[in-house]
Protein backbone atom coordinates (compact mmCIF):
# COMPACT_ATOMS: atom_id res chain seq x y z
CA UNK A 1 0.00 0.00 0.00
CA UNK A 2 1.59 3.28 -0.75
CA UNK A 3 1.51 6.35 1.68
CA UNK A 4 -0.13 9.65 0.78
CA UNK A 5 3.50 11.15 -0.11
CA UNK A 6 3.84 8.60 -3.03
CA UNK A 7 0.16 9.51 -4.44
CA UNK A 8 1.84 12.91 -4.35
CA UNK A 9 4.75 12.03 -6.56
CA UNK A 10 3.38 9.47 -9.01
CA UNK A 11 0.62 12.09 -9.86
CA UNK A 12 2.25 13.09 -12.61
CA UNK A 13 2.87 10.44 -14.15
CA UNK A 14 -0.67 8.59 -13.32
CA UNK A 15 -2.45 11.81 -14.67
CA UNK A 16 -0.04 11.47 -18.19
CA UNK A 17 -1.21 8.24 -18.46
CA UNK A 18 2.83 7.12 -18.10
CA UNK A 19 2.19 5.04 -15.42
CA UNK A 20 2.93 1.01 -14.83
CA UNK A 21 -0.31 -0.72 -14.71
CA UNK A 22 1.01 -2.20 -11.16
CA UNK A 23 1.73 1.20 -9.73
CA UNK A 24 -1.83 2.60 -11.02
CA UNK A 25 -4.17 -0.22 -9.50
CA UNK A 26 -1.89 0.53 -5.91
CA UNK A 27 -3.04 4.36 -6.52
CA UNK A 28 -6.59 3.70 -7.34
CA UNK A 29 -6.56 1.50 -4.12
CA UNK A 30 -5.16 4.25 -1.95
CA UNK A 31 -7.51 6.76 -3.66
CA UNK A 32 -10.53 4.15 -2.69
CA UNK A 33 -9.42 4.66 1.03
CA UNK A 34 -7.86 8.03 1.09
CA UNK A 35 -10.77 11.18 0.55
CA UNK A 36 -7.92 13.74 0.94
CA UNK A 37 -6.34 12.14 -2.01
CA UNK A 38 -9.05 11.77 -4.02
CA UNK A 39 -9.68 15.02 -3.59
CA UNK A 40 -6.30 16.34 -4.62
CA UNK A 41 -6.32 14.20 -7.47
CA UNK A 42 -9.30 15.27 -9.02
CA UNK A 43 -8.51 19.18 -8.53
CA UNK A 44 -5.12 18.01 -10.39
CA UNK A 45 -6.96 16.37 -13.10
CA UNK A 46 -9.63 19.50 -13.34
CA UNK A 47 -6.58 22.11 -13.36
CA UNK A 48 -5.05 20.04 -16.35
CA UNK A 49 -8.52 20.37 -18.32
CA UNK A 50 -9.03 23.97 -18.02
CA UNK A 51 -5.62 24.99 -18.87
CA UNK A 52 -6.09 22.84 -21.81
CA UNK A 53 -9.31 25.09 -22.69
CA UNK A 54 -7.36 27.99 -22.41
CA UNK A 55 -4.45 26.90 -24.75
CA UNK A 56 -6.49 28.04 -27.73
CA UNK A 57 -6.84 31.56 -26.93
CA UNK A 58 -3.69 33.83 -26.99
CA UNK A 59 -2.53 35.54 -23.63
CA UNK A 60 -4.13 39.36 -23.45
CA UNK A 61 -0.71 41.69 -24.74
CA UNK A 62 -0.89 43.15 -21.31
CA UNK A 63 -0.89 40.71 -19.17
CA UNK A 64 1.82 38.73 -21.29
CA UNK A 65 3.42 42.20 -20.27
CA UNK A 66 2.99 41.75 -16.79
CA UNK A 67 3.91 38.40 -16.82
CA UNK A 68 7.53 39.23 -18.56
CA UNK A 69 7.93 42.36 -16.66
CA UNK A 70 7.78 40.13 -13.38
CA UNK A 71 9.87 37.32 -14.53
CA UNK A 72 12.79 40.04 -15.35
CA UNK A 73 12.43 41.08 -11.79
CA UNK A 74 12.64 37.77 -10.48
CA UNK A 75 15.57 36.85 -11.65
CA UNK A 76 17.54 39.81 -10.75
CA UNK A 77 16.28 38.61 -7.44
CA UNK A 78 18.68 35.58 -8.15
ZN1 LIG B 1 -3.77 9.61 0.74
Amino acid sequence: MICCREVVELLCDFVGGELAIEQCRELELHLCQCQKCLVYVETYRLTIRMSRCLQDKPLPPSLADKLRALCEEKRKDV
